[in-house]
């Protein structure tokens, strides 16, 4: 039989569990959140391919608009980008080599190719990926009429922001999200990180979009160390603003997982030297 040139996909080298942090309630009305189920997928990170469960919960209240919303947990929802398998430092990464380094796109494959084995990625998706940052980041603050027409079921946005740094101490590429749609409203690329300018170069653009929009924004979440926590407390003043345990929850137990892993990798390589 002829070889076949199809190559198999790799499989998930890691499994995670999403779950929501076991106190959270609800930032709309402070009821509890109930669980109703777990959904699966696969999920390519610059890290590992991961296979992810992620659990659904939905307010108990059912007077208020988050019973019938399905809320995935913040920590899974900062790492991905709606509709795709690839995580969000994938893109910040290939936005970042573009536009800040000026690579074209066969050298930007090339690049994840060497570098990251794991990413089953072709140049087509490369340059699939690299069109959507830079429609994103040109229609951030000028989408009023599509986030008009896209959010015309919701009574109104909970809104959550986050940063990934593609590389060390270079800009940082900011998201607004929605938190029960997924949806990306606003992504930013920015160098400097103080409230000062994420007010003027996000949060002030993002405000006026959504006015002309009539979009009310019932809740926030975000990292309050980070200076965006303070600079959404200020611009959107009375918006009740929930402190992101699950993200920080996430970056407590980094290095934790890391030395997991090299513990396991010991571990799995002193018992193949062992059965030698
Ligand atoms: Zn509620």
């Amino acid at each position: 039989m002829a070889k076949s040139n199809y190559k198999s996909k790799q499989p998930a080298t890691n499994k995670v569990h999403y779950r929501h942090p076991s106190k959270t309630s609800c930032i709309l009305c402070g009821s509890k959140l109930e669980c109703i189920g777990t959904t699966q997928r696969q999920l390519i990170s610059l890290q590992e391919k991961t296979k992810v469960a992620i659990q659904i919960r939905r307010c108990v209240n059912k007077t208020c608009s988050n019973h019938k919303a399905n809320l995935k947990p913040l920590a899974y929802q900062h790492q991905i980008v709606f509709g795709s398998s690839y995580g969000i430092d994938v893109y910040g990464l290939i936005g970042h080599m573009r536009l800040a380094k000026r690579q074209t796109i066969p050298e930007i494959h090339q690049e994840l190719r060497r570098g990251y084995a794991h990413i089953e990625i072709g140049e087509r998706h490369v340059e699939n990926i690299m069109n959507q940052i830079s429609l994103c980041i040109e229609l951030s603050g000028k989408n009023a009429v599509h986030l008009q027409e896209y959010f015309s079921d919701q009574s109104g946005l909970i809104l959550s922001i986050d940063g990934v740094e593609p590389e060390k101490g270079h800009s940082i590429l900011y998201i607004v999200r929605e938190v029960i749609s997924g949806k990306i409203l606003f992504a930013h690329y920015a160098t400097y990180t103080d409230a000062e300018h994420l007010k003027n170069e996000i949060l002030l653009p993002l405000q006026q979009t959504l006015q002309q929009a009539s979009l009310a924004v019932l809740g926030w979440i975000a990292d309050k160390e980070l200076s965006i926590g303070k600079a959404v407390q200020e611009v959107f003043k009375g918006v009740p603003f929930q402190h992101c345990q699950s993200h920080f929850l996430a970056a407590m137990k980094k290095p934790l997982t890391k030395e997991d892993t090299q513990l396991g990798k010991a571990i799995k390589k002193n018992s193949v030297k062992s059965s030698q």
